[in-house]
């Protein structure tokens, strides 16, 4: 029986790691009376000599029969040396205890030592090659993604840690890039996740493709990918590797039959201290991507200090409020607006939109809404406020008919290109009567773009919704102006009504607004009423309709239900 220890023409190297001269050569006769040909035979006494021989040459098997000195210590001492290499044990007694704790040590099998003969000593090495690479391929697997064949998050961490390491050692410097495939969901939701299978696919292959031996990419997560620079130079070689992965990215494939060209984010960071943790490090090269995605994508930013240096809260809260949206965190509150002019008195209500921090509940507008409009994230979180609306709206409508839902759209909304084809979308697919919806745009975010704020109107008053001006009062906005809007009502703003029915305080401001209001053919209806005195006022100075906590606060859904009756 000739069992197969090493491929063509590459010789099998078996180590005897032997304190017994006769043995040694009775061992080496018995190996070779197995596997003549192309076999090695080496001979060590001490462990420090089998470890460097190990290091210098390799081997296919260790045997490892010692009696002087301890075997188990020296066999976890090899296996910790050599990890790759099998090693079989050749032990005294022959009760199960050894061989247990052999195999604990980091053996793959043993030998009793008055058993042995050339066919079991053949078999047991056999066998420990086999086991041995069977254990790798596992350790392959867990360490792989299995569907772009990549290392897999584990082993990249693993490799980054080996990569500080040697950082700390010798100085040298050390990449991590961050890269996430702009527009992925999008691809994945159109084209279906076969499709999206195979862009990542694709990727992985251009990736692995233009990497040096010692360098790594990983497949991370999802559709993120990282890589593992040693030895670069400087930064602009950073950016130049960054650069080309970018380009490689950008070259057309097909995608569900289609010809498409994908976009890729990716941050660079450049370690300067080695002593950083992991966490850190990837941490910042993820910060850089998530800065180049902001910047429209396509592009790879390099992580800078300073951004570190950003109050920690808010990038925190920021990375939160993106998903807040998916993760279903967001809530809607409603307040009522009432009508002097109307016999039903409720006219309808004003969307507000919440967020419910898992740690620190219920938030205000106020408390996220500046970083929503400066990341642009109102522009989802604005069309989901305006989804929830029409649901609600239209359940209402079923026990109050001719009740309308208003919604905010802040300067950033207006500004999007995408607005009046979302918003047409929206009606259409829920065949919503587009006058149940009312769109309420401040006065100052009219006056930052004016001539777009105005084409946007335009264009939202052909979809028929009706259209207020919020805040009035705040801004500057000229009566020509406002009289070119295709406007239909004005929201005085709670600053000026709040003056309201102070002592020495004269209603002027409030009913300029009014008269200017009506002499544009306006509906006015007044913010922020609290008491009793202001809404006399109101009353008298002509307004048509007012909202404020003296009719009620905003309130969730069932506070509107029950509000309605219907519940
Ligand atoms: P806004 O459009 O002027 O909304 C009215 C704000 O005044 C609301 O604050 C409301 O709770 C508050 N309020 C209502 N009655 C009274 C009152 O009698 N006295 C006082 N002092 N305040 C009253 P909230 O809900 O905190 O919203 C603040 C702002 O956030 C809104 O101002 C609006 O500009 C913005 N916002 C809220 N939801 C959305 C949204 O879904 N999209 C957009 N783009 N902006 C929103
Ligand atoms: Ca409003
Ligand atoms: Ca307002």
């Amino acid at each position: 029986m000739v069992m197969e220890l090493y491929g063509p023409g590459k010789p099998a190297r078996v180590l005897l790691v032997e304190d017994d001269a006769r043995a040694a050569l009775e061992l080496g006769e018995m190996l070779r009376s197995v596997w003549d040909r192309g076999l090695v035979v080496s001979h060590t006494r001490h462990v420090a000599d089998a470890v460097q021989e190990l290091a210098d040459h390799g081997a296919t098997c260790v045997l490892l029969d010692l009696r002087e000195q301890p075997a188990l210590d020296v066999l976890a001492q090899l296996s910790n040396a050599s990890p790759a290499t099998p090693i079989v044990l050749v032990a005294d007694g022959d009760d199960e205890e050894v061989g247990v704790a052999a195999v604990r040590a980091g053996a793959q099998d043993y030998l009793v030592r008055s058993e042995l003969s050339a066919p079991r000593l053949a078999r047991a090495v056999s066998y420990a090659v086999e086991r041995k690479r069977s254990e790798a391929a596992l350790a392959l697997q867990a360490l792989h993604d299995p569907l772009t064949a990549l290392p897999n998050r584990a082993l990249f961490l693993d490799r980054l840690r080996g990569a500080l390491d040697r950082s700390r050692r010798t100085g040298g410097p050390v990449v991590v890039l961050f890269l996430d495939v702009d527009g992925f969901k999008e691809i994945n939701d159109t084209l279906g996740h076969g499709a999206g299978d195979r862009l990542l696919n694709v990727l992985a292959d251009r990736f692995r493709g233009m990497l040096r031996p010692m360098d790594t990419v990983a497949r991370f997560g999802g559709d993120e990918f990282t890589f593992l620079f040693e030895g670069l130079e400087s930064e602009e070689e950073a950016a130049l590797v960054a650069q080309r992965i970018n380009q490689s990215a950008a070259v057309p494939l097909s995608l569900g039959g289609q010809q498409r060209t994908v976009s890729i984010s990716i941050g660079v960071y450049i370690v300067n201290d080695p002593e950083e943790e992991i966490d850190d490090v990837i941490r910042q090269a993820d910060t850089a991507m998530y800065r180049a995605k902001e910047s429209g994508g396509a592009r790879f930013e390099v992580f800078e200090d300073v951004m570190a240096r950003l109050p920690g809260p808010r990038t925190h809260l920021e990375r939160e409020l993106r998903q807040a949206v998916e993760r279903a965190q967001l809530r809607v509150h409603y307040q009522p607006r009432v009508s002097f002019t109307d016999e039903t008195g409720l006219e309808g209500f004003e969307a507000l939109v919440r967020w419910e921090h898992p740690e620190l509940g219920m938030m205000e507008p106020v408390e996220f809404m500046s970083i929503a409009e400066e990341t642009g994230l109102i522009v989802p979180i604005g069309e989901w406020v305006i989804g929830e609306a029409l649901d609600q709206v239209e359940r209402w409508r079923e026990s109050r008919p001719g009740v309308t839902i208003s919604v905010n759209l802040s300067a950033r909304q207006l500004s999007d290109s995408h607005l009046v084809e979302h918003l047409a979308a929206a009606m259409r697919d829920g065949g919503h009567d587009p006058s149940v919806l009312c769109l309420e745009v401040a006065e100052g975010a009219l006056e930052a773009a004016p001539e777009l704020a105005m084409r946007q109107l335009a264009a939202l008053n052909e979809l028929g919704v009706t259209l207020a001006i919020d805040d009035f009062g705040t801004g500057t906005s000229s009566s020509i102006m406002l009289s070119e809007l295709p406007i239909h009502i004005l929201k005085i703003d709670t600053t000026l009504v709040s003056r309201l029915g102070l002592d020495g305080a004269d209603g002027d401001s409030v009913s300029d607004a009014v008269e200017l209001g009506h002499a544009l053919g306006l509906k006015v209806v007044a913010e922020g009423v609290e008491t009793d005195i202001q809404l006399a006022q109101l009353r008298r100075l002509g307004c048509d309709g007012a909202q404020g906590f003296l009719f009620s606060e905003p309130m969730p859904e069932e506070g509107v239900l029950s509000l309605l009756g219907t519940s």
